[in-house]
């Protein structure tokens, strides 16, 4: 995953994330994204269907654990 500023995640890739969240499972809808960066677009959404399975106590780090210093 991309990151605004340039920076791109060296993570592995686990997870699929919908791109636009709702119910288009197409390819062109779905993206490999590792689990920290899936949690965080998640939690951004808030209210989506990706809601229905997060854990609502636990939240993302601010900062991207392959970001940090
Ligand atoms: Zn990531």
């Amino acid at each position: 995953m991309a990151f605004s500023d340039g920076r791109v995640c060296g993570l592995p890739a686990n997870q699929v994330d919908h791109i636009e969240p709702g119910d288009d499972h197409s390819m062109a809808n779905l993206r490999a994204l590792c689990e920290w960066c899936h949690r965080h677009k998640s939690a951004q959404e808030g209210g989506t269907a990706a809601a229905l399975t997060r854990v609502r106590t636990h939240r993302p780090k601010p900062t991207h654990p392959a970001l940090e210093d």
